[in-house]
């Protein structure tokens, strides 16, 4: 057994792996039970015999990779995960490797580094200042921010830095009965889960007006305040999507954002899909206003081409995130010299791997340029792919997508019956889409990840769809 004999066999593996799924000679999605995995990798027998290595490790690489779930695979549609680029995953075995726990600067000063340098990029690419890269000269006005292990555990953190705001004893006292959340109904199912962990309450959220396309309404916005601070609430943040998850469209920042300045309501945004739009000169106009905000969230592991997890959130003023947690471990948290900076103080998570390599490996692979290409690419895909099935008589499509993602569904056809196309989609495995509800109906959903798709997937992907239908109705 030795280390670069087996990596080499994991690397081999992974090369057909890619290969054979770029080329999609298997399915793209082949859901086997779990007793039958479990039986198939015999996985009872070999962890109680250990030792393996080896052409054993080869074979049971083989079949453990005929188990997934093919992302490079071109007809791979469905969720907003990225397909990673390999330099990301490289990225990822030195990580694990190293297994540098950097939340705290002495346990990984090279991790730590290239967070700091990775959070001072974005914060630059959102318009908020980046910070001096010695941390005893960092200033009010400089932004701030974190790695965190993905989108929801950000957005969990935006919002402790805004309730720390709102009620800045909550760490003592707990927090009263009258807060108020504001966001608009398709937001992540994450904004509601934290307001249950925060103590704020789902009850608590504020549902704003939005239009046809789930997109808030600005002009509602006084009066949803108004109607809140008359009845008593004290409002700890406005969450606005750029974009949503469910149809991709961006609510208009350069709007939202005076008037939460106006108000001093702290303005959360959840772009951890489309903050990405910021890297390209042509779409980064949908997230115009961002600098208002006081914070955002923005995943590397959807759009930036990053293996999960790997997301950030970013602050306009990092004192407000420096503040937000308490500190409470000595043996972790005491004054000490130091030539670096501890993200400890401001994430929930106490070990924490070094998210920035994979990230930083792709960007810097790829270059920031081709990164922008590809998102231009992906949205691109989307119109083409919302113009062709938008003109077939047999579908419809409830929005015009703003970003790579794509809702559809069968004209005429009942909520059941576009969960009976996805259902047997998934079974026949020659495509892998997903499905969503918007505004209380049923939708086929595509989120174009893949910088291998073209719209001739899409075509066939109708086709096939066709055909199931026609299965359907032949009984
Ligand atoms: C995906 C998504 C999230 C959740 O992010 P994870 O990285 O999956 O935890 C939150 N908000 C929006 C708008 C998303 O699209």
């Amino acid at each position: 057994m030795s280390f670069i004999s087996d990596a080499n066999i994991a690397l081999g593996a992974l090369d057909n792996y890619l290969h054979e799924s770029k080329l999609g000679e298997h399915p793209v999605i082949a859901q086997r039970s779990i007793e039958t995995i479990v039986r198939d990798l015999d996985l009872a027998a070999l962890i109680s015999e250990g030792g393996l290595t080896g052409d054993r490790l080869r074979v049971f690489l083989d079949n453990y990779l005929a188990t997934t779930t093919r992302l490079h695979h071109p007809a791979y549609m469905a969720h907003q995960v990225a397909i990673p680029h390999f330099a990301g995953a490289l990225g990822a075995l030195v990580d694990g490797f190293t297994n540098n726990a950097m939340a705290i600067y002495e346990m990984g000063p090279g991790a730590s580094s290239i967070e700091y340098f990775l959070i001072n990029w974005l914060l630059d690419k959102t318009g908020w200042k980046p910070a001096p890269l010695r941390p005893s000269e960092i200033t009010p006005g400089c932004g701030g921010g974190v790695l965190t292990h993905g989108g929801s555990l950000a957005n969990l953190t935006a919002l402790v830095a805004a309730r720390n705001k709102a009620v800045p004893d909550a760490w003592e006292n707990g927090v009263p009965g009258n807060l108020a959340l504001f966001a608009p109904d398709g937001c992540h199912y994450s904004i509601s889960r934290s307001a249950g962990v925060l103590g704020i309450g789902r009850n608590s959220i504020v549902a704003l007006e939005v239009d046809l396309n789930g997109v808030i309404v600005p002009d509602k916005l006084p009066a949803a305040l108004a109607r809140a601070r008359d009845a008593g609430k004290r409002p700890v943040a406005l969450v606005a999507n750029a974009c949503s998850t469910a149809v991709g469209r961006y609510d208009p920042l350069h709007e939202i954002g005076p008037f939460c300045r106006e108000h001093d309501l702290w303005l959360h945004v959840d772009g951890a899909h489309g903050a990405s739009a910021l890297l390209s000169a042509k779409h980064r106009h949908l997230l115009r206003g961002i600098e208002l905000a006081d914070s955002l969230t923005w995943d590397a592991h959807k759009l930036l081409r990053t293996p999960t997890l790997c997301a950030a959130l970013l602050v306009r003023d990092h004192r407000t995130l420096d503040s937000a947690f308490e500190h409470e471990a000595s043996y972790l948290f005491h004054e000490k010299v130091q030539p670096g900076f501890d993200f400890i103080h401001r994430t929930f998570e106490c070990t924490k791997s070094g998210l920035g390599l994979k990230f930083f490996l792709v960007v810097a692979a790829a270059g920031e340029q081709a990164l922008a290409d590809y998102i231009d690419r992906q949205h691109d895909l989307a119109q083409q792919a919302y113009d062709y099935i938008g003109s077939q008589h047999d579908f419809e499509c409830p929005v015009e997508p703003e970003s790579n993602i794509l809702c559809f569904r069968l004209a005429g056809g009942s909520d059941a019956r576009q969960l009976a196309i996805r259902d047997r989609l998934t079974v026949d495995g020659r495509f892998y889409i997903s499905s969503t509800s918007f505004n209380g109906i049923r939708y086929l959903r595509l989120a174009l990840m893949n910088p291998d798709t073209g719209i001739g997937e899409i075509t066939s992907l109708i086709d096939t769809i066709r055909e199931i239908r026609s299965g359907l109705d032949a009984g």
